[in-house]
């Protein structure tokens, strides 16, 4: 057997080299053009335009897409792999827009590390700010990416700042920027004492790279303008005096991002960005489970779902489950224990999203994400082992901010609307709750625009118009506590109480008076704003 063959084969190695994580950004700070170039110099595309263009013709095969290339927003998540300098990037995307944050929450479950785009010119922006929040939540480790520095801008030490103030983190420079807008050159790397200058004319060329012995190099002479070097030294100078230098540890805890600077549309910054992720990115990272964590190079495979996504192919009314690995060495037709359901499950059909297209996943190891298509056995929360009773935990499901009631446009057809709610439940797309007493459901979800997709895909995906009305509640509690509490206080509270999708009591109401009372009546019973989707 020869070496290199020994490598591929060797568990460690291959894990080590996996890098799964999400971009993060503010709409319109350059998220899509980045991920373009990232696929791009990973060769999983050849020419830029593509990602949009696949995009589009997804849409025309799913229509209720429509919708997000209306409203400009990204509705669904997916996962893309490809390679680079050799390493596996499994860049997993997540909604933009502030209405799908739990789609978003549950999808940085599925990833080691993120990088935060922001807008040179805008800086920290509000959905910045939450995405950033949840990160930190999981301690995520954070690489910035301050993109469109062809652009005016604004100043260096300034942007810095605002990062290290809003979202109390550290901030060390990976690159300088020389110049700001129409005189940006290029930029310093920090980490390599080297030039990179951004060629204005070709914006698919990869930057030249100049080495250079530091800052008195005679060399940058040549392809800086006198001003701009002078400032260029002087604001090294003091980054290196005000802000601490790149560690790696700090880094990986979360409490320290690098920046890098760069213009995405121009290529520009961002192989250093990709390199720094590579050389720096955590490997696949122990996943929080009970009784125990699971951790990567553990020989068995496990695995957990954090995202259910429905009628991809209109042909096929089936569901994806995207499922991280957590461990192990998966093989085609491996058969893996359903935990939940304690039921085995040949994963015969297993889809590895290469950014080409989906393709048949032979193999995967621990850090990547594989769809399964299944029947709707696998829901969100699910951990897949080779036997062992092992549930991966963190993986909330929010009390929504909104409660709408909702039947169908046709009162004949509400068992129809009953089976669709309930697939969009499992898919996490909304909760669902019956009520104890009447009929109907009453749906909530965390973001308006929800409605609006949801109304719209019931309609396209099962043909039944439907109607959204006001409901009588605003807050909606899960409740938990020993049996017998627990159904006293459903049985006297009746008008208050409905069922979620997995028949769980929620407690709702529009007082937080009436949350107060339960507690004080029923000191055992838990009222919670979250539950762990298993
Ligand atoms: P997203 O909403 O975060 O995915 O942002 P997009 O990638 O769609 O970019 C938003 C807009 O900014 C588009 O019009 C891009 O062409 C533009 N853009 C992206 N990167 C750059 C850049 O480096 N410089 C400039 N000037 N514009 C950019």
């Amino acid at each position: 057997m020869s070496d290199s063959a020994h490598t591929s084969l060797d568990l460690p190695a291959e894990i080590a080299r996996r890098r799964t994580f999400a971009i993060i950004s503010h709409p319109d700070a350059g998220k899509t053009t980045l991920t373009e170039k990232f696929l791009l110099y990973g060769g999983a595309i050849q020419m830029a335009g593509q990602v949009r263009a696949k995009g589009e013709a997804r849409r025309t095969r799913s229509d209720f897409m429509q919708m997000e290339k209306d409203r400009g927003i990204s509705v669904s998540a997916s996962a893309m792999s490809f390679d680079f300098d050799g390493h596996r990037f499994n860049l997993v995307d997540t909604p933009g827009h502030s209405d799908f944050s739990e789609d978003t929450y549950r999808t940085l479950t599925a990833v080691d590390a993120a990088i935060m785009v922001i807008d040179g010119a805008k800086g920290v922006e509000s959905q910045t700010q939450k995405l950033f929040e949840v990160c930190r939540m999981r301690d995520l480790p954070i690489l910035t990416f301050c993109n469109k520095m062809d652009r005016e801008s604004r100043d260096t030490l300034e942007i810095i700042d605002e990062i290290q103030e809003n979202l109390a983190i550290d901030v060390t420079p990976a690159s300088w920027p020389i110049g700001v807008g129409r005189e940006f050159v290029g930029c310093y790397d920090m980490l390599h004492d080297r030039l990179e200058l951004m060629d204005r004319a070709d914006r698919n060329k990869v930057a030249a790279s100049i080495s250079i012995k530091g800052l008195d190099d005679p060399k940058l002479d040549e392809h800086i303008p006198a001003h701009l070097l002078e400032q260029l030294r002087e604001e090294v100078e003091m980054a290196r005096e005000l802000l601490p230098a790149f560690d790696r540890e700090a880094f990986l805890e979360g409490t320290l991002t690098p920046i890098w600077f760069g213009s995405a549309i121009n290529s520009f910054g961002v192989k250093e960005l990709m390199d720094g992720m590579a050389q720096y990115g955590p490997e696949p990272q122990p996943q929080k489970a009970e009784p125990r964590s699971i951790h990567a190079d553990e020989k068995k495979v496990m695995g957990f779902v954090f995202k259910v996504q429905a009628n991809m192919d209109p042909k096929h009314r089936d569901r994806v489950a995207f499922v991280r690995l957590a461990s192990g060495h998966f093989l085609r037709g491996m058969k893996l224990t359903h935990v939940r359901s304690k039921k085995q499950m040949a994963i015969s059909n297993p889809v590895l999203f290469l950014a080409s297209d989906r393709e048949l996943a032979e193999e995967a190891w621990a850090g990547d994400i594989i769809g399964i298509p299944n029947h709707g056995q696998l829901r969100i929360g699910d951990t897949l082992t080779e036997g062992e009773e092992i549930r991966v935990t963190g993986i909330p499901s929010f009390a929504p901010e909104l409660l709408q009631s909702v039947r169908a446009g046709d009162p004949m057809k509400s068992k129809h609307l009953e089976k669709a709610l309930m697939q969009f439940a499992e898919e996490g797309a909304a909760k669902v709750f019956k009520p104890a007493i009447g009929s109907g459901f009453i749906v909530g979800v965390v973001g308006a625009l929800q409605f609006e997709v949801l109304a719209s895909r019931i309609e396209l995906e099962y043909g039944l118009p439907v109607r959204f009305g006001q409901s009588q509640f605003t807050s909606a509690r899960w409740i938990s506590g020993p049996r017998a509490d627990l159904e006293k206080c459903v049985n006297t509270n009746k008008q208050h109480i409905s069922y979620d999708h997995d028949g769980d009591p929620v407690f709702l109401t529009r007082l937080q008076w009436d949350i107060d009372r339960i507690e004080r009546d029923f000191p055992t019973l838990t009222l919670s704003a979250t539950k762990e989707m298993m």
